[in-house]
């Protein structure tokens, strides 16, 4: 067994003053006025606040600001930073110096290293945009993501956010449609809001995305090539003692995992990422961290940080971060529950209902946008999340059901419900207060509806939480999704607002306008409202079978619906993806979801053939020799042989299923639809050999089990 570092004193980081250190790594606002001539900071400003075209005219001036900053902060390299669609980050790393004609060097970044950037192409996922010898690719500088210093064992590199596209100008990433989805929310709502009365300049779509994680031993981590290769353990037995104490969520946090906390949290804090809340999870060795909201596309690249940091830093403490959204059988998953809303540039949330929702036409104009997109796009929110990884919590008996519903709680229903009823609601129920039966402790505020775990879609008092994105995923394609699919919703209810009002715009006009639009599209989208248990069987089957809603289980089903078209007419006419860049994601998503399950196939074979037989013919020998023990002492060896035939038993099951295994796979490469095949071959065949492999782990001696085991590896403190 590894050697175990159970220790908080490396690097124990104390808490530091927040407000001195905060945004210290980031080339933020702050800083640029300080150090641009005033006429720059007034353009570039424009950029990133009102969403104006960038003007390459200020490039020069940015980058020698940015580079004397990132220099002084001891920065060497420069990278730009992207989001190919593998759904992680990629860097390339150039030095600021460049050496010149007199043999020496100099520092060296101009306007154009700092807006382009030319790595090659044809080493990230292109979905069939391009043929791999069409290797050319850009990445475009995104003033408006700040960039940042990352610091690392004692280098200092300057990141910058790009966007990254092919020759052709087709988008190889996941910020270029975020961005462009977000300027098509922005441009119908601030059309809807002109109709309802509101002037702003403009409408930013918001993000705080909560992330869950569960941390192990580094030791054990390593000597699990599953955890090592694909992220989560494809073989073990479960532990004896699981989460059903439900002790661990927001139990106190162990010193070691405290000190780690603590050291993420400052990383954090110095790159600008506002991280607020962190506590146990439900299932034990699990925790969550969450940051306060952002910008949509700021908070899409800080999630990404905020998975690089909480992993870079594990390792300080002897531990490993898992982001994986299944690392152990039976116990909880990971997700990443991204709450979304809409403000306004004057600081206005859209979705925030005030005391009174059913008076408050606004916010039931854009929650009724919502509602309506959720329910015409099920498919594609389901898309957003489809990856293999996520599969396992969606639809089993813990994470939300991969059926899409939308959770509005009690006061909001019933707000609905007299609309759907008459056209018109007359008031919103109170919760008023919560008496303890104590006069010591203080009386409670209720908030006005209850909470609801099991839905994937839910109203969470101003903004929404989409809770079945995956805990490994990047942010970006679901918030496109949900941009996108509202900036439809809105353009439809605003032109239908448009051609009852025609060039009326009396405040009673739109009030009675606007009540019979959203009267109309509840009626119509009712059905995807649900506030009661998605987990039940009842649910399920009401669900599709009198409601129409979409049950997509797996990714192989959701991806599917990706390019119906339906779909690609919204990307489309809200220029967010083209057709071929909406097929070249679900050709890539595809691709990945059947790479992913080709790796946990062969890593599983490798276990068995490798670790779990050997081992268990190990335990043979020796009850071998027990037997000749006994039958040389003429004692009664029956214990003995019994023991010998269930061992042999598994053994022979554990043979026939690795031989199913290795014959699916080879198969299922053949097969016209890989991903298809392994879903239905493979994984049932990774199943088996499992079940056998855990069924020996609970026979095989200790000493002779070659992997850490469950027990070991959820209980780190
Ligand atoms: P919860 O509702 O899950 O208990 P919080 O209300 O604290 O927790 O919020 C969870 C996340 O939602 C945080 O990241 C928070 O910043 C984010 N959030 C709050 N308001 C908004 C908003 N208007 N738009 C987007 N995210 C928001
Ligand atoms: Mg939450």
């Amino acid at each position: 067994m590894p050697t175990l570092t159970r220790s908080a004193s490396n690097g124990h980081a104390m808490p530091q003053d927040v407000e001195e250190i905060f945004g210290q790594n980031t080339f933020g606002l702050a800083e640029m006025k300080s150090r641009l001539p005033k006429s720059v900071y007034k353009k570039i400003t424009a950029t990133i606040e009102k969403g104006e075209p960038f003007d390459e005219t200020v490039a020069d001036a940015v980058a020698l600001a940015m580079k004397e900053w990132a220099v002084e902060r001891g920065a060497t390299h420069y990278t730009h930073w992207f989001q190919p669609l593998t759904g992680r980050t990629a860097e390339k790393h150039d030095s600021f110096i460049t050496p010149n004609a007199g043999g020496g060097a100099v520092a060296e970044f101009s306007g154009k290293s700092l807006v382009q950037g030319e790595p090659d192409a044809s080493s990230f996922p292109g979905g069939g945009l391009r043929a791999t010898f069409e290797a050319r690719g850009y990445t475009a500088y995104d003033p408006t993501s700040p960039a940042f210093i990352v610091e690392h064992n004692g280098t200092a590199t300057l990141v910058i956010p790009t966007a990254f596209a092919s020759w052709t100008g087709e988008a190889l990433d996941h910020k270029i449609p975020l961005l462009r989805s977000m300027e098509a929310l922005n441009v119908q709502a601030t059309r809807a809001l002109s109709i309802l009365g509101d002037s702003v300049g403009r409408v930013y779509a918001t993000c705080g995305s909560e992330q869950e994680y569960f941390l192990v031993d580094e030791a054990y981590f390593e000597d699990r090539p599953d955890l090592l290769v694909a992220g989560r353990t494809l073989i073990g037995a479960a532990p004896p003692r699981g989460q059903e104490f439900d002790d661990h969520y927001f139990g106190s946090i162990p010193e070691r995992i405290m000190a780690y906390m603590n050291a993420v949290e400052t990383e954090l804090y110095r790159l600008g990422v506002p991280v607020m809340t962190r506590h146990n999870e439900v299932a034990p060795g699990q925790y969550e961290i969450a940051p306060l909201f952002e910008n949509a596309n700021v908070a899409a690249d800080h999630q990404q940080v905020m998975m690089m940091t909480l992993q870079r830093v594990a390792k300080r403490y002897g531990l490993a971060c898992l982001l994986h959204e299944k690392p152990f059988a039976g116990i909880n998953g990971s997700g990443k529950h991204v709450n979304w809303s809409m403000s306004t540039d004057t600081g206005l949330n859209l979705l925030e209902p005030g005391d009174t929702p059913h008076s408050n036409l606004r916010f039931l104009f854009f929650c009724t946008a919502v509602v309506q997109a959720v329910h015409t796009h099920q498919d594609l929110l389901r898309a957003a999340i489809a990856t293999a990884a996520n599969d396992h919590r969606l639809g089993a008996n813990e994470a939300p059901p991969a059926i899409i519903s939308i959770f509005l709680g009690d006061q909001l229903s019933d707000v609905y419900e007299q609309i759907t009823a008459s056209g018109k609601a007359t008031e919103s129920k109170q919760s008023g207060f919560l008496g303890l039966g104590t006069p010591v402790l203080p009386t409670l505020p209720r908030h006005a509806g209850d909470r609801n775990r099991t839905s994937p879609f839910a109203f969470t008092g101003n903004k929404f939480e989409f809770r079945a994105v995956g805990s490994s995923q990047s942010v970006s394609f679901p918030l496109t999704v949900l941009n996108t699919i509202v900036a439809e919703a809105i353009d439809d209810l605003a032109s239908k607002l448009e051609d009852k009002l025609g060039k009326k715009r009396s405040k009673k006009a739109v009030e009675s306008a606007v009540e019979e639009v959203i009267t109309d599209s509840i009626r119509e989208h009712t059905k995807i409202i649900f506030n009661g248990d998605g987990y039940s069987e009842a649910w399920h089957k009401e669900a599709v079978e009198e409601r129409g809603l979409l049950n997509l289980t797996t990714t192989p089903d959701a991806l599917a619906t990706l390019t119906d078209e339906k779909n690609i007419a919204v990307f489309d006419a809200y220029d967010v993806l083209t057709a071929p860049e909406l097929e070249s994601r679900k050709e890539i998503l595809s691709e990945q979801y059947a790479l992913t399950l080709n790796v946990e196939a062969a890593t599983t074979e490798s276990l068995a053939k490798t670790m779990v037989l050997p081992a268990a013919l190990r335990y043979l020998a020796e009850i071998g020799e027990a037997a000749e023990v006994a039958e040389d002492l003429g004692l009664d060896g029956s214990g003995t042989k019994e023991t010998a035939e269930v061992v042999i038993t598994q053994v022979n099951a554990l043979r026939k299923a690795l031989g199913t295994l290795v014959k699916a796979r080879t198969a299922a490469h053949k097969a016209k639809d890989e991903s298809v095949a392994m879903k239905d071959k493979v994984i049932p065949a990774m199943t088996k050999v499992r079940e056998a492999c855990d069924a020996l782990e609970q026979e095989v001696p200790a000493d002779l089990w070659p992997l850490p085991t469950y027990r070991d590896m959820l209980f780190t403190g």
